[in-house]
């Protein structure tokens, strides 16, 4: 339930309801606005008094919040959520829109250091490039790991671009944290309720991907899940789900976004390369995103996607990111944004 003060309630009869959410047991995130102050109140209403809360001073009324995620949902919170990531504190979830590129996973010092000069140079805020890879096949090559980790924030130095990274168990969120700007949980693990609640308690901002066959009730609840551990700056993507079609590796659902924009105030990126899994496609995707709402994209560029050791077919070229970011502008400013 939302708790909803008068204007002009003083700090003083705030403290006071919170302390009579806690009496009745319950979890309180007060949200302080320009103009009043609510306290969404989580946990089991049955012990609750309503009464008791709605005769306290400066109450003003008492509505539950219907959707099952309470903390990522708008009812909650209308003002929509910015999220400063990376050394020059870029904030996703604004007015301007955030481009996050890089390849697959760091394959090399040379690889990273060369595409993050291209990513910056192309206008992009973000690189992105997984350490900890999760292939379906344990053969697959797995990932530099650690190592990859120092690469990353060698390229961080180097560039000023936010870093983007994967982790993938429990064990490592750790040492994740400790070198990236922004943990990605992957579509494999939207799900993984321990991962969840450890990234939950780091103060990283994390990158939540859908599940592979995830609706979006689903999604938002394992958004929660790492708002209730304590971590509310939670970014969503949109990576595409698995459908019968097969002429694209996953199916991209645009319609998610303003979808999402309604329902949450988190902010929403799409990653158009794992959506449709072909590079040429990707071009057409990333203007449908921004054109759709979305506040920002995470795409798969390559300096030379032939001999990627993950995902080359999907990656588009340094050369390819550069024509696209001036379209993508224009495109922005058309809706009343920028990039
Ligand atoms: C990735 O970003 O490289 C990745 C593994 O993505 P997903 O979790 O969406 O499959
Ligand atoms: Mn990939």
């Amino acid at each position: 339930m939302i708790i909803v003060m008068k204007p002009g309630a003083t700090k003083e009869q705030v403290q006071h309801v919170i302390d009579l959410v806690h009496d009745f047991g319950l979890k309180d995130h007060p949200i302080y606005g320009t103009d009043r102050t609510v306290i969404a109140c989580i946990g089991d209403k049955r012990t609750v008094d309503k009464g008791a809360i709605e005769n306290a001073p400066m109450v003003d009324r008492i509505v539950p919040i219907l959707a099952p995620y309470k903390m990522a949902s708008t009812e909650v919170k209308r003002t929509r959520t910015q999220i400063e990531i990376g050394p020059e504190r870029f904030p996703i979830g604004g007015k301007r829109i955030g481009v996050i590129a890089g390849p697959c996973a760091v394959e090399s010092r040379d690889q990273i250091l060369r595409i993050a000069e291209a990513v910056r140079a192309a206008g992009c805020v973000g690189l992105r490039g997984g350490a900890y890879k999760p292939r379906t096949s344990p053969y697959s090559f797995q990932g530099m790991r650690e190592e990859g980790l120092e690469i990353l924030a060698e390229a961080r130095e180097a560039s000023g671009l936010a870093i983007v990274t994967e982790v993938i168990s429990v064990q490592t969120v750790d040492v994740v944290a400790q070198f990236a700007d922004v943990l990605q949980v992957g579509a494999r693990n939207m799900q993984h309720y321990p991962l969840l609640e450890a990234v939950g308690k780091t103060n990283k901002p994390v990158l939540l991907k859908r599940g592979i066959s995830s609706r979006i009730e689903e999604w938002l609840l394992a958004a929660e899940y790492i708002i209730n551990a304590g971590n509310p700056h939670v970014i969503l993507c949109e990576r595409g789900i698995r459908t019968f079609e097969d002429y694209v590796r996953n199916t991209l659902p645009l319609s998610s976004v303003p979808e999402l924009n309604d329902k949450t105030h988190l902010p929403v990126l799409v990653d158009p390369s794992h959506g449709t899994g072909h590079a040429f496609m990707v071009p057409a995707m990333s203007r449908a995103a921004v054109a759709a709402g979305a506040d920002g994209l995470l795409v798969e560029c390559h300096n030379d996607p032939e001999h990627a050791t993950s995902d080359g077919a999907q990656s588009i070229t340094p050369k390819t990111l550069a024509e696209l970011l001036p379209v993508l502008r224009r495109i922005a400013q058309a809706i009343g944004r920028d990039l």
